[in-house]
């Protein structure tokens, strides 16, 4: 994706703005929830996408937000309401930055420059921390229990928390467990009572009214279901934001996908060799799958032009396989991926498919070979 030849060299690229925007406001989100210090400057990459923001409206002759405040406001509103025009930034036009004041998956998307946010994720010193451990121990049980507990449980009591480390699979890795769940922020709790959703299991925010309660999190299901309702003094806990983004959204498309396999009498391992893939279906001449959960086909086409999903060398098949919430939530998502990306095309060594496409391609596998 390149600027319009028809722009002065002056003019910044609007994917590389918003990728600064996004990290920076991620940055941002960050230093406050740490609330160590009281007046923190803004982070470079926040005034940096303000300066280029600005250099964008003057060559397109409309207003630049007048401050890191203002761009902030701008990043709670839709692109579509943003006075300046951002072509080939891989965003659409309902997509936000923040919402309810915190960053969106969509903001955790585009944080990564290169769009290699998922690599970076494997570089994330928790889940290295805990690949370590459990590989030292040769226990893949372990680093199983972790990613499932992850997916499952994205909100804990502390109690509860405690109960699940009394498991030994988990015990090996309980230092990094509590580490990935800190304690919800305190405008979760309202009337002494914090509550979640049932959708997704995760917490639900008040808005400011603080009588509507909404789901944060933007792949949820069924946002309107309620869930349990925890005391706020019973410490509840909430797993951290990038490990929500890049590992529980995928996983709940992963672990079902693994129980409508085994439901047919097939072989089916998740998160093999310690994350070698996500799913391995079949004992012989197995496929193989890279679950992904990402909002928007462009951008994840993007992702996997930077960085393919590499097929261990055993394997029949290759898929890159999307979520239903994801394939639902967007017009002819698999159309626009592979055209985003052709080598995940039919006919490529791994090839783009939606979740219910996968399930059906080893249904008939199955149906063949009985
Ligand atoms: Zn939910």
């Amino acid at each position: 994706m390149s600027r319009p030849s028809t722009a002065p060299v002056w003019v910044p690229d609007p994917q590389i703005v918003l990728a600064q925007l996004a990290s920076g406001i991620l940055g941002y989100a960050q230093q406050t929830a740490d609330r160590s210090a009281f007046r923190l400057p803004y982070p470079a990459n926040l005034q940096l996408a303000l300066d280029r923001l600005t250099l964008l409206a003057w060559h397109q002759e409309t207003e630049s937000p007048a401050s890191v405040v203002e761009l902030l406001s701008w990043a709670g509103t839709p692109f579509a309401e943003w006075p300046i025009d951002l072509p080939d930034a891989d965003v659409d036009p309902e997509e936000s930055l923040l919402a309810y004041g915190r960053p969106t998956a969509i903001c955790e998307e585009l944080g990564s420059l290169r769009g290699d946010v998922e690599g970076e994720m494997r570089e994330n010193a928790l889940i290295r921390a805990v690949m370590d451990r459990t590989q030292a121990a040769q226990a893949p049980a372990s680093y199983v229990a972790f990613r499932r507990l992850l997916v499952e449980y994205p909100v804990l009591t502390a109690l509860e928390l405690d109960t699940r480390l009394a498991d030994p699979e988990l015990a090996l890795v309980a230092d990094q467990v509590r580490q990935a769940y800190p304690e919800a922020p305190p405008e979760a709790a309202a009337d002494g009572v914090v509550r979640t959703c049932g959708g997704c299991r995760g917490l639900l925010l008040p808005l400011d009214d603080d009588r509507t309660w909404t789901c944060e999190d933007d792949s949820c299901s069924a946002p309107g279901t309620a869930g349990p309702i925890h005391p706020a003094a019973e410490g509840v806990r909430w797993l951290r934001r990038e490990l929500r983004t890049f590992i529980t959204a995928p996983g709940r498309a992963e672990l079902r996908i693994a129980q409508v396999v085994a439901d047919m009498g097939v072989a089916v391992e998740l998160w093999p060799d310690f994350d070698a893939c996500d799913l391995s279906v079949f004992a012989e001449r197995p496929w193989v799958a890279d679950v992904k959960a990402w909002r928007n086909p462009t951008r994840l086409g993007r992702a996997l032009r930077a960085r393919m999903f590499s097929v261990p060398a055993h394997a029949d098949r290759a898929y890159v396989v999307v979520g239903q919430e994801q394939v639902r939530a967007q017009q002819r998502y698999i159309e626009r991926l592979r055209r985003a990306c052709p080598a995940v095309r039919p006919g490529q060594r791994v090839v783009a498919v939606s979740e219910k496409q996968f399930v059906e391609a080893v249904r008939r596998r199955v149906e063949n070979e009985s």
